[in-house]
């Protein structure tokens, strides 16, 4: 029988048709709706599944009319529409906060500004390797509401952005990491930082004392949120400068895990992920795996034959002994302050795109220690420019990925890195990050293939 409870769904992605079909099975009175386009895909799977929705437009008293919604995250809370809603008090929830209700799998959540995704396919990676009955969503993948529909999970490893936790309200993690928090969707927090560190820390609004809370200690966000006010959660801490009795230390190479009476090692130089910032990774995917129980030559198998997703520090191929590194990803000035510190020997960093507001003091120093050559591969350079110019021997602008990689060819030499890490948006130039990385490798590779049949 069809409930009368109405449930409204805005946004037509895959946590919004997912929260759809969920509600759809759950009985309840369904309504989709999406101010631009579905993907044929979607449409199809909603007519399949006899779910009402609309497309381009917003229908309001219908909306208006909801007794609870459930808001994808790309809509912000200053759309018109859902300030009418949170005006009236309609109760305004996350696919996640939704989708959570209706499993009883316990939650690995994980948030933070940068590293959730290489966290997140880590932590799933050390449980399923290790048989577990685990699933892998939030940010990444099939979204969790679908996945719930059949709930066959034991547990599950969640990606979380802060747009998801801004919506979240009896949502409970088991187990919860957050990374760091660094400036970034400042546009979507009115511009204050303390309201993004708020957000990262609704992760722990439901944690209870038996649960463990990892995190990256020497962060100073998190650290001073947490001298703030006392959380009654077990306390994991990962440090690169102090040892607690608990948490994780890395020092002269080794990652030093201890979660109570546990105790894990590991040089970092064994682990497939290099670079300082992929030990915090590391050290939070194994926290998170002692505190489900797996042991420790499950963890020692699994860190081992972990392979991250593509454009992140991807290696690519050497051409004339210069090493080049996909890096897509590294769309602000944190994870290319983490690239930087990722190698020792002389970079050729090619950088550029859509600038979100960047501050580059914070790399000034490193990018003056490492980087050889700053190749711009923007349409606007300028910021780039008239910062980096006093500071960098070479700058050269180009639009053409290939002349990029050949740039880099003709100024490197061996051992040299090459590292296409941007600090910018993509959509300048590209269609989003992936193509950027995709077309970055294709003419790494056929350049390497070009000189070979040259040779
Ligand atoms: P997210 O999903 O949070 O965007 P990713 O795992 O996709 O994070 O990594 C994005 C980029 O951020 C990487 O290419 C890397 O340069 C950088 N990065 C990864 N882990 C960290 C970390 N723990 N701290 C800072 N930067 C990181």
């Amino acid at each position: 029988s069809r409930n009368t409870f109405k449930t409204v769904v805005l946004g037509g992605g895959e946590s919004g048709v997912g929260a759809a079909l969920l509600a759809q099975a759950k009985g309840f009175n369904v309504f989709l709706s999406d101010k631009g386009t579905l993907s044929d895909e979607f449409r199809n799977v909603l007519n399949v599944h006899g779910i009402d929705f609309e497309e381009g437009k917003h229908t309001e008293e219908r909306i208006l009319a909801a007794d609870e919604v459930i808001k994808s995250p790309g809509i912000p809370d200053t759309a018109p529409l859902v300030k009418k809603l949170y005006a009236q008090g309609t109760p305004v929830i996350s696919e996640i906060e939704f989708a959570a209700r209706y499993t009883k799998a316990r939650k690995i959540a994980i948030t933070g500004s940068n590293g959730k995704t290489t966290t997140t396919l880590l932590t799933y990676h050390l449980l399923k390797s290790a048989g577990f009955n685990v699933g892998l969503a939030g940010n990444i993948g099939e979204s969790f509401a679908k996945q719930v529909i059949e709930d066959r999970f034991d547990w599950f490893v969640l990606e979380l952005s802060s747009f998801q936790l801004d919506n979240m309200y009896q949502f409970k993690a088991d187990i919860g990491i957050l990374l760091n928090i660094t400036p970034d969707h400042l546009d979507r927090y009115e511009y204050t930082f303390q309201k993004y560190v708020d957000s990262k820390f609704r992760l722990l609004q439901n944690m209870q004392p038996g649960d463990d809370f990892i995190y990256f200690v020497d962060n100073e966000a998190i650290a001073s949120e947490l001298d703030k006010k006392p959380f009654m959660v077990n306390h994991l801490p990962i440090s690169f400068v102090k040892k607690d009795s608990n948490g994780g230390f890395f020092h002269e190479g080794k990652l030093q895990l201890t979660r109570h009476p546990r105790t894990f090692e590991i040089s970092a130089d064994k682990l497939p992920i290099k670079g300082p910032h992929n030990a915090i990774n590391a050290m939070a995917a194994t926290l998170a795996a002692m505190a489900a129980g797996v042991s420790d030559e499950q963890i020692r198998q699994g860190l081992l034959t972990f392979q991250n997703a593509a454009h992140r520090l991807e290696p690519v191929a050497e051409i004339n002994g210069i090493k080049f590194i996909n890096d897509s990803k590294a769309t602000n000035v944190d994870s290319v302050y983490y690239a930087l510190n990722s190698f020792n020997t002389p970079i050729i960093w090619i950088a550029g795109g859509v600038d979100k507001g960047n501050d580059y003091t914070q790399i000034e120093d490193l990018v003056r220690q490492k980087v050889k050559a700053l190749i711009c591969l923007g349409k606007d350079n300028s910021k780039l420019l008239s910062f980096f110019t006093p500071i960098v021997p070479v700058i050269i602008e180009t639009q053409d990925v290939s002349k990029a990689v050949a740039h880099a060819v003709s100024l490197g030499h061996p051992d040299d890195i090459a590292l296409l890490s941007p600090a910018c948006a993509s959509f300048d130039l590209f269609k989003n990050y992936e193509d950027r990385g995709d077309l970055f490798k294709a003419a790494v590779l056929d350049f390497a293939l070009n000189s070979q049949k040259n040779d």
